[in-house]
């Protein structure tokens, strides 16, 4: 009964250190010294400008790029509208072609040598349609403004300072990609500092940096206040196919870091963005992080030097450690020096036989792989499916959610543990059972499927003996280093994952002679080691929660926190009570997966997302109402339904998902003006007009023999047309016309579909009924699009 209530007693104060390390900083009151980060100040500012969405070329978004020069003006900083075109061909759509007139605002604190290479504080201005965007990214836009009226009231730096508030970066990173690739000012910039929001709550990450990042990172280290930072979390975002404006200066080879929220994602891109639902503790958090690091580069003579990358995380507070890649295997050493005098101490006070340390180590084998198989299991079980808007379900009830990934994946583990005094072969079937239901949802879920017969492999060699508590432990941990020394020979930025909560429980291994050791101290000792360790490792879990619908990651947060956790949670042989509790734990896991799978989450704060549009097809003059399928609300059919046509499920070439398409009453609509000329030169000139009021066209050509776009509105361009290949080109511009220069290989014909977009219903259909208030428009919904077609030959 003492080890278990050692066991709460650990579970308790490392959830406590867990939720200490991510509480946030209260928000700084206006009174604040001048020469502070104020929250307060600071959101004044996203309440002004957070008013309406303000996508890149609408009228909404003039009025916030007139706001904000207004607002340098009077923070002292020389303000300036520096327009250009932004092209952006993404890395992995090349295919794509992403353009527009871009309005980019740049204010400089001018400092003591102009000769010096300028601090670039970036954020940007614009939103997604259908979002205020007060989190993405007027959060970002306020913190740069208030860091560089911190940085002025602390004297004149020595390096120019320059806010550079971006324009278009939802269209495609427009207003960075005109900045860093064409306005001549960005070769005066040295380093940049990228503010970003995935959300609108948490702790603020510094999630990115340029390569060669030791000087920065040491910099970082000595200056910063309360770091959240890991090289690890550097390492996943360059898997992901995430970008912002930072992509696009470490294009051309400007260092950089970037900081950004991803808490509270169910706001990330919605129109509840609001400057109410911000979280100005966040805005805080940032500030306060960006002005420590900024002023320290702004008043310093030297840029901080490149060096190999080295590994970093946070500790608690203000601590971040970091180390050169090679002193992971001097840890690795360390650790497996202490495990050796454990287990030669542990043997003293009585043998076990080697075996244990075999079965020891399947057992953990098992926990990681079973705890995957069981958590898709849950993931499954809430019947939500997954991708970005079909995971809104679970982001609108997600601290639900994290609790039951938490206990469910916990009470398999100490399942394991129990298990494993005993002589019961029957835990094996567990994950195989829950892996194999995972394919009982409508479609084959190989996640589920491997990770559960794995772990049944795994479980049914390693179960149906009994095993030393000390053997198991040892043979866990050694596991645990095996696994640690593969991480650090293949991804050492990630090692430290796994060998720091290791370093722990190797620590409490070696001073309790692998829990052999019986009494207060030894007992007090692993609680206080295990709740360390699972405090730290609490903050990375609840930072994988936020950024990835991932479950087989936990796998690995549940090795280590086994690694901890495992002589506490190994009863004594035979027929302890002990080994309910986490038979207990998982189904209250399982439970509350159910009420979340029950539960109705949408209200006036948690909307639900609509989508429905008008579409005019001016060749044939024919329209349509359309909708996103399987919102289910009474709204959405109204909408369809309101000229009386019934709606079916339709693909079209310019939308990526299917949707429902209803027959409406047909509308006047303007084309837009498309020509293709011959210039001297032998190019083809194609110029396409929107009509009146769209703000976007996105256009699809198709050459019959292969030719090549040499520029887009004037930027030099080399993006290939294969003959006979779509490929698509989004303008985003108030009005203007695109003109491409094409260079055909012969004579031949060139086939063009359009779609220009018009952010509002048509005035001459029938209008929209009112939304209830726990629906929400999303994106460009409740928009016009004109569709047609038009060939050429030359
Ligand atoms: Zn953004």
């Amino acid at each position: 009964m003492g080890r278990l209530l050692a066991l709460l007693a650990a579970l308790v104060a490392g959830a406590w250190i867990a939720y200490t390390e991510q509480q946030l900083p209260e928000s700084a009151p206006v009174g604040t010294p001048k020469t502070e980060f104020s929250g307060e100040r600071a959101f004044a500012d996203v309440n002004f400008l957070a008013a309406v969405p303000h996508p890149v070329g609408s009228v909404a978004n003039a009025n916030v790029r007139d706001a904000i020069v207004g607002r340098m003006l009077r923070v002292g900083l020389e303000p300036e509208i520096r327009p250009g075109v932004g092209v952006q061909i993404p890395r992995r759509a090349p295919d794509l072609i992403l353009a527009g007139r871009v309005e980019n605002i740049v204010g400089i604190l001018r400092g003591r040598d102009p000769s010096l290479p300028a601090l670039v504080l970036m954020a940007h201005y614009d939103s997604v349609p259908g979002s205020p965007g007060a989190a993405d990214d007027l959060m970002g836009v306020a913190a740069a403004l208030e860091t560089a009226r911190a940085i002025a009231a602390r004297g004149t730096p020595v390096r120019d300072v320059i806010v550079l508030i971006t324009d278009g970066e939802e269209a495609g990173l427009l207003g960075a990609n005109h900045f860093f690739q064409r306005d001549p000012l960005a070769r005066r910039t040295g380093l940049v500092m990228n503010l970003e929001a995935r959300g609108s709550t948490g702790r603020v990450q510094m999630f990115q940096t340029s390569p060669q990042n030791a000087g920065l990172i040491r910099v970082f280290q000595e200056t910063a206040v309360r770091p959240a930072s890991s090289s690890l979390a550097v390492m996943i975002y360059e898997k992901m196919p995430n970008d912002t404006d930072l992509t696009e200066s470490l294009r051309v080879g400007i260092p950089g870091l970037n900081y950004a929220i991803i808490g509270g994602q169910f706001d990330y891109h919605s129109a509840t963005s609001t400057a109410a639902n911000l979280d100005r503790r966040s805005l805080q958090d940032m500030g306060s992080q960006a002005l420590a690091m900024a002023s320290e580069i702004a008043f310093s003579p030297n840029l901080p030097d490149p060096g190999p990358s080295p590994v970093y995380a946070n500790l608690f507070g203000d601590v971040l450690l970091a180390y050169p890649t090679w002193f992971g295997w001097v840890l690795i050493a360390a650790i497996g020096v202490m495990l050796v005098f454990a287990v030669r101490w542990a043997r003293h006070s009585g043998e076990f036989p080697a075996r244990d340390l075999l079965h020891g180590a399947g057992a953990f084998a098992f926990a990681g792989a079973g705890t995957a198989a069981i958590l898709q299991f849950a993931r499954r079980l809430t019947g939500a499916e997954f991708g970005f808007l079909e995971q809104r379900f679970l982001l609108a009830q997600s601290v639900a959610w994290e609790w039951a990934i938490m206990l469910t994946a916990l009470g398999f583990m100490m399942l394991c543990a129990a298990e494993l005094a005993r002589t019961r072969r029957w835990v094996a079937a567990v994950p195989l059972v829950a892996g194999l239901a995972c394919s009982a949802f409508g479609q084959l879920d190989l996640i589920g499927l491997v990770a559960g017969v794995l772990a049944a492999a795994i479980g049914a060699a390693t179960y149906g003996r009994p095993v030393s508590r000390k053997g198991a432990w040892a043979g866990g941990l050694i596991f645990a280093l095996a696994l640690t020394a593969i991480l650090q020979a293949l991804a050492p930025a990630a090692a430290f994952v796994l060998a720091w909560p290791l370093f722990v429980a190797a620590l409490g291994a070696a001073a309790t002679a692998l829990s052999a050791r019986h009494g207060v101290v030894a007992m007090a000792t692993l609680v206080v080691l295990a709740a360390v360790a699972l405090g730290w490792q609490g903050g990375l879990s609840h930072f994988a929660f936020e950024g990835m619908d991932l479950m087989p990651l936990f796998a690995v947060q549940m090795v280590t926190a086994a690694m901890v956790l495992w002589p506490l949670a190994q009863p004594d042989q035979g027929r302890s009570p002990a080994r309910w509790v986490g038979v207990g734990v998982l189904a209250l896991g399982l439970g509350l997966t159910l009420s979340v799978r029950a539960d109705d989450p949408w209200s006036p704060r948690h909307p639900k997302v609509t989508y429905v549009g008008y579409q005019i097809e001016h060749d044939t003059g024919r329209a349509w109402r359309f909708a996103l399928p399987g919102d289910g609300s009474s709204w959405t059919e109204q909408v369809l339904a309101a000229d009386g046509g019934s709606a079916q499920l339709v693909r079209q070439w310019w939308w990526r998902r299917p949707h429902l398409r209803a027959p409406a009453r047909a509308v006047e609509a303007q084309p837009p003006s498309i020509t293709l000329e011959r210039n001297p030169a032998g190019t083809l000139r194609l110029t396409a007009a929107p009509p009146a009021e769209a703000r976007t066209l996105e256009m699809q050509v198709r050459a019959s023999t292969a030719a090549q776009i040499t520029a887009i509105a004037g930027v030099p361009t080399s993006a290939p047309l294969p003959a006979g290949k779509w490929v698509r080109v989004n303008w985003v511009s108030a009005g203007e016309a695109i003109d491409l220069t094409i260079q055909p290989a012969q004579p031949g014909r060139l086939d063009v579909r359009y779609v220009a977009g018009i952010d509002r219903w048509p005035a001459a259909a029938t209008p929209l009924p009112p939304r209830p208030t726990d629906l929400m428009a999303w994106d460009d919904s409740d928009s016009t699009f004109v569709t047609g077609a038009r060939a050429f030959t030359w």
